[in-house]
């Protein structure tokens, strides 16, 4: 008998009728005599309606608050799922993030995972029950409810899988797995069987939402292979991706696929004293905000002064502006100033370790489209460049073509 964790996203429980589905295949899993443990997200658009609700009556208010309204999308999905489960004569049960035993730390609206209880859990599997888990949710050491940030359910399934030692961790949602880039920017993406955890670490890391970057780096810690698939194919015979260890990944390619992230901002600080310790007195006070920081880069004239740019998301612009003009005036720059129509494309691929060349064509390939560079940042598997926020679909584009992938 086999111990499945099946996770199921926003489109995936989007309507009743969905739902249904999910418990049909739920069903064909038991019948098949496998036990099995289901993490739902809320209904699609829910937890965005939550979000401008939030937003209506105070944005800036305590995150512990927000969280509170942000975890209830996913408790109306665990209830209906099993009630949907009961109508087709499946016992089953539901548990919000806490009652499934989800212990997280106190960093509301992203917390993380520390441990998870899981005696409850397999008391029902025991008793033959499915058991139904909220995603996206847990609760502190203090009792109050968290969650684990946007996309934060592909968390929740792979953590589980990994604390009851699953079998299989199989993420459904509205693809039929990975693809060379989000098929909804190119129709000509093309399908990927197998992939390793570390290529999609980084796929993650650059913005393919396909998978939250947490649940891969879950994965990749515990060696939990994860298996991406559609919840629309209705027979459990379509394609879907293994995303697993690099010893399993048969073929290494240069270039698996393009990430890209439209949540990234620029901010830079000009004509600072290029001495010891100016990057600390411009990044210190980021940090200290919790501001968490990408890519940096800084230049040094001939005058002895330096510039300095650095990426934040979005999210975080309006604050970081506010504490780099203090920086500013603290260190006598000679000016200070942001950018958010910028964006970031990221080739991705393991095969790169062991070839040379690979940056170089990406950026001939950008410059043919006169795409202006205005940062890089590169790994052993990645090379990332920030680009003007309207040449981001060409740049994708253009780079899927270059580099063979497109189907
Ligand atoms: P869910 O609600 O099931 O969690 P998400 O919307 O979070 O679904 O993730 C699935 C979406 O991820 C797809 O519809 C697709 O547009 C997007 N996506 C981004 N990059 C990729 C990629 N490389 N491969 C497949 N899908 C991708
Ligand atoms: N419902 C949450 C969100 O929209 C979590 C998830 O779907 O994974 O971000
Ligand atoms: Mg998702």
């Amino acid at each position: 008998m086999a111990l499945i964790v099946q996770k199921y996203g926003g489109t995936s429980v989007g309507t009743p009728e969905r739902i249904q589905a999910v418990a049909d295949r739920v069903i064909r899993w038991v019948k098949k005599g496998n036990e099995v443990v289901v993490v739902v997200s809320a209904m699609s658009g829910e937890t965005n309606k939550l979000v401008a609700l939030i937003n209506a009556v105070n944005p800036q208010g305590s995150a512990r608050e927000k969280d509170v309204i942000l975890a209830t999308g996913e408790q109306v999905t665990i209830g209906l799922l099993a009630l949907a489960l009961e109508s087709k004569g499946q016992p089953a049960r539901s548990y919000t993030g806490a009652q499934a035993g989800i212990v997280t730390d106190d960093a509301f609206t992203k917390a993380r995972i520390r441990h998870i209880d899981d005696t409850a859990i397999r008391a029902d599997l025991k008793a033959g029950r499915v058991v139904v888990v909220a995603g996206f949710q847990g609760i502190d050491e203090q009792g109050s409810i968290t969650t684990l940030g946007r996309g934060g359910s592909d968390t929740t399934g792979v953590a589980l899988a990994v604390a009851l030692k699953a079998d299989e961790c199989q993420i459904y949602t509205d693809v039929d797995g990975v693809y060379t880039t989000d098929p909804r920017i190119e129709p000509k993406a093309r399908h990927i069987p197998r992939l390793t955890l570390e290529e999609m670490l980084e796929m993650a890391s650059q913005g393919s939402k396909v998978l939250q970057i947490r649940s891969v780096e879950f994965a990749y810690k515990y060696d939990m292979p994860i298996r991406v698939l559609s919840s629309f194919d209705e027979h459990d015979e379509g394609k879907s991706t293994l995303v697993t260890r690099e010893e399993d990944v048969m073929e290494e390619v240069l270039v698996r696929g393009i990430a890209f992230n439209r949540d990234e901002a620029q901010l830079t600080i000009s004509g600072v004293p290029d001495q010891p310790g100016v990057a600390f007195s411009i990044l210190g006070p980021i940090a200290d905000a919790n501001i968490e920081v990408d890519m940096i880069l800084q230049n040094v004239s001939t005058d002895k002064t330096a510039d300095f740019t650095f990426t934040v998301h979005k999210n975080d612009y309006d604050n970081a502006r506010k504490i780099l003009a203090k920086t500013g005036e603290k260190l006598g720059a000679a000016k200070w100033e942001g950018d958010t129509n910028v964006a970031k494309v990221s080739i991705v691929g393991a095969g790169m370790r062991s070839h040379a060349g690979v940056a170089s064509k990406m950026f001939k390939t950008l410059a043919d489209e006169g795409i202006n560079i205005r940062m890089i940042s590169t790994s052993e598997i990645k090379v990332s460049v920030v680009i003007d926020e309207k040449y981001l679909e060409l740049a994708v584009r253009v780079l899927h073509e270059a580099f063979g992938l497109a189907a």
